[in-house]
């Protein structure tokens, strides 16, 4: 069969969920039975998310082959539990260097060098290798930004120019708007939509369905006003109120009808029946009243809660699994420097302090490493938050606090986190990092081998800085374990704590491998810790899931 293609573009405004729909879209279209794929086209100048504030963009999003990505491929690697691959994320940056790349070298030697045709072919291309490289059946291409934006333009010219190219039967446009809701009227506007749908067809696209999003009920008159100015078959109206349960959404998807109206414009059968037993029961479980456990998340950017989406969706997958529910503090580590907000953190069952770069609140963190030290209290850290546990332990354990990582002081006497040997000569900020998925050697007996359960792991990476091996012997003595090493032991990839619950550190990113109904081992080992820290030991022995760690039967999780 030919690939189909379905492009997903936004209309009105930004942030209503176009990622959460695309991925709940091809989460229905898997269930049929189809492999399937989605890319995400980001308008921006920067080849990648890599190099932007979390503030600008939320988290960066890394997948298997080290491709620093939008957060919305985690929204589609989590609902359709798929593994992505570096050409699910292009940019316009990422477009415009591949054509001026080629002009310098002379491949369009005497061309004049046009939006139309050179980037949008590029950009065709690259929606062309995404089917070749994960063999998909079905791809799903996200539009970022909004109809009407100049820096769009380019993308939307291309997804229209396929139609053409791939033909009808192959090609379906979802266009996702908003519907505002008027508080002086009570009622829900479609006009915004209206214009949305006018810009859409200006440059020659005419959408096949439209997802309206509202955070009210939508009557079915209002779908039949859609569905009249926008030139739509009714049953192709979708509107989609906002839930507070994320992963109902593609149950919301499923029973509105979206999948039989996709498959019937693709003119595709279903080769399965789809099954969504699991995905109600994860559905109700959330929804179940649950006893509690706090967690405290320590970070500098805890404003924006999208910049530790993994993080916390990984917590949740958790705590799900274990039959309990997560309050989670935001804790900013700039304001523990001062002395504030010292009470949440001592009152929480757990503490993760998550990635990050730069020294800004880096004691902050290390303050919090302390306390869930010396206080006994279940502490993750990831990435980062597995470096400041390592220089928080030196402190102490060699009685100097001038114990750092060089990223913060260059200057440091006690060195026990440092750049790595091939990270020293390089310059460049963007893509340098070691990235990606690299193996671990989990060593047997300790906290993260029964966690997974498995001796040999692989896990996605990001960082520079390394632990230092001068350090490992001495730091061993004072009860530092080494529970998982590169597997020509040269690096430290999991640190742990001999004498003490749970205090265990990871250079990976475990959070990106976490799905909703296979939490990853090593958050789950974690939030039983933060059960029995809470004292639900024996709630979690009568609970439906009762997994802990030490007890071997943690499944591996998050490795297909
Ligand atoms: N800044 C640290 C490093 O580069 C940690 C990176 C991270 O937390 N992802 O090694």
């Amino acid at each position: 069969m030919p690939t189909k293609y379905i492009f997903l573009t936004g209309g009105v405004v930004s942030s209503v969920g176009k990622g959460v729909t695309a991925a709940a879209i091809g989460r229905l279209l898997k269930e049929r039975g189809f492999k399937v794929a989605v890319q995400k086209l980001d308008p921006y100048i920067n080849v990648d998310p890599g190099t932007m504030s979390p503030y600008q963009h939320g988290e960066v999003y890394i997948l298997d082959d080290g491709a620093e990505t939008d957060l919305d491929l985690g929204h589609y690697e989590r609902f359709i539990d798929i593994r992505l691959n570096r050409v699910c994320n292009v940019t316009t940056g990422q477009v415009y260097a591949e054509v001026i790349g080629k002009e310098r070298r002379g491949d369009y030697l005497g061309g004049t060098i046009q939006i139309i045709p050179h980037i949008t072919n590029e950009i065709k291309r690259r929606i062309g290798m995404v089917a070749k490289s994960t063999g998909a059946e079905i791809v799903l291409v996200e539009i970022g930004g909004t109809v009407g934006d100049i820096e769009s333009l380019p993308f939307l010219e291309a997804v229209r120019q396929l139609r053409t190219d791939m033909g009808r039967e192959n090609t379906l446009y979802i266009h996702v708007t908003w519907l505002p809701y008027i508080g002086a009227t009570a009622e829900l506007k479609t006009k915004p939509t209206q214009h949305s749908v006018r810009e859409l067809r200006s440059i020659g696209i005419t959408p096949d369905m439209i997802v309206a999003r509202s955070d009210y009920p939508v009557e079915d008159s209002l779908r039949e006003k859609i569905a009249l100015f926008c030139d739509v078959e009714k049953r192709a109206v979708v509107p989609m109120v906002t839930t507070p349960v994320l992963y109902e959404v593609p149950l919301l998807i499923e029973q509105a009808g979206v999948a039989d109206y996709v498959m019937a414009r693709l003119g595709l059968t279903a080769r399965l029946q789809p099954d969504w037993t699991e995905w109600k029961h994860l559905v109700a479980e959330v929804r179940r009243p649950k006893p509690k456990v706090k967690v405290a998340l320590v970070g500098k950017y805890v404003e924006l809660h999208d910049a530790y989406i993994s993080v916390h969706e990984a917590l949740k997958h958790a705590a799900l699994n274990l039959g309990v529910e997560l309050d989670l503090s935001w804790i900013h580590s700039a304001e523990l420097e001062k002395g504030k907000n010292l009470e949440a953190l001592k009152s929480a069952q757990g503490i993760v302090v998550p990635g990050g770069f730069g020294s800004r609140g880096i004691e902050g963190k290390i303050q919090a490493a302390r306390l869930a030290r010396t206080q006994k209290i279940p502490y993750l850290g990831l990435c980062l938050g597995m470096q400041l546990m390592v220089v928080e332990f030196a402190r102490w354990a060699l009685g100097d606090e001038d114990a750092n990582s060089t990223e913060f002081d260059r200057t440091t006497t006690l060195p026990v986190i440092d750049l790595m040997p091939e990270q020293n000569q390089i310059t460049d900020l963007g893509g340098t990092m070691r990235l990606g998925l690299y193996p671990c050697q989990l060593q047997p007996g300790t906290i993260a081998a029964r966690a997974y359960g498995q001796e040999l792991v692989e896990e996605r990476h990001r960082h520079r800085f390394e632990f230092n091996n001068e350090y490992r012997e001495i730091l061993a003595e004072h009860g530092l374990r080494y529970s998982g090493l590169s597997p020509d032991g040269r690096l430290v990839e999991i640190a742990e704590l001999a004498d003490h619950p749970f205090m265990l550190g990871t250079q990976f990113h475990p959070e990106f491998l976490s799905r909703p109904n296979r939490p990853h081992p090593l958050f789950l080992a974690f939030m039983a810790a933060v059960c029995r820290q809470a004292g639900l030991e024996s709630y979690l022995e009568t609970a439906s899931a009762q997994i802990l760690p030490g007890d071997g039967k943690a499944q591996p999780a998050g490795m297909e």
